[in-house]
């Protein structure tokens, strides 16, 4: 399965986020031998207690709610994090990420589901909050990330999707037209990845189809 998805998404050039979450370390060396590098998880102690025991080549995802209170954990090694729903987390991951001379990549989370515990964005909060995100030295906002309902209707996820590649695009046009590192859309799971490329991702976060079901 690995070999087949890596070059199907190097054909459409979509980076592969495998996420790991709840697997044993093994099975991340695995995909690890055959040359994957980006993980995600989304649990903070799990991330800490992977981070640390396994390969230091490894691009570290964070994709789950973050409470700010444990951004400290992540900022000395976190590569990319994207479920940032509020000024006060990137705040949060700015001071660290400060603290530790470092910049961290984030995406804004947007929310496109229906079901209530889904967390991100709603539009009104998001244009109010993205010009003072910008200006932070420690936080580089690369694009967006959604996760749509959990349905089989196909018509359903892929309106969500269109409507985060909407929000990417207004997004870009008003505030990042002359940064090219505003680029990555953050959309499509084991279920939804095909539909979401068509629909303009450059981000899959594949587990159960890379892993197994959990
Ligand atoms: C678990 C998870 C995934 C991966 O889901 P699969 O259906 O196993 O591919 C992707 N994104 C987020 C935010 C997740 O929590």
């Amino acid at each position: 399965m690995y070999a087949a998805l890596k070059s199907e998404f190097e054909d459409q050039q979509v980076t592969l986020v495998a996420v790991s979450k709840t697997k044993p370390q093994e099975a991340i060396m695995e995909l690890y031998d055959r040359g994957q590098r980006i993980f995600a998880e989304n649990r903070v102690q799990e991330l800490v207690e992977k981070q640390a025991a396994l390969p230091k080549d490894i691009s570290w995802h964070m994709i789950g709610a973050l409470q700010k209170n444990k951004v400290k954990y992540l900022a000395p090694f976190i590569d990319m994090i994207h479920s940032v729903d509020s000024l006060a987390l990137a705040k949060m991951i700015n001071k660290e990420a400060t603290k530790q001379q470092r910049t961290i990549s984030i995406l804004l989370q947007i929310k496109i589901g229906k079901e209530e515990a889904k967390s991100g964005y709603n539009e009104k909060q998001l244009w109010d909050e993205v010009a003072e995100m910008k200006a932070m030295d420690g936080i580089k906002i690369c694009g967006v990330m959604g996760i749509g309902t959990y349905t089989d209707e196909q018509a359903v996820t892929q309106s969500e999707f269109r409507l985060l590649k909407s929000y990417f695009d207004k997004i870009k046009a008003t505030h990042f037209k002359d940064e090219p590192y505003f680029k990555e859309i953050s959309m499509g799971m084991s279920g939804d990845y095909q539909l979401a490329i068509r629909e303009g991702s450059t981000m899959v976060r594949i587990g159960s189809l890379l892993f197994g079901s959990r």
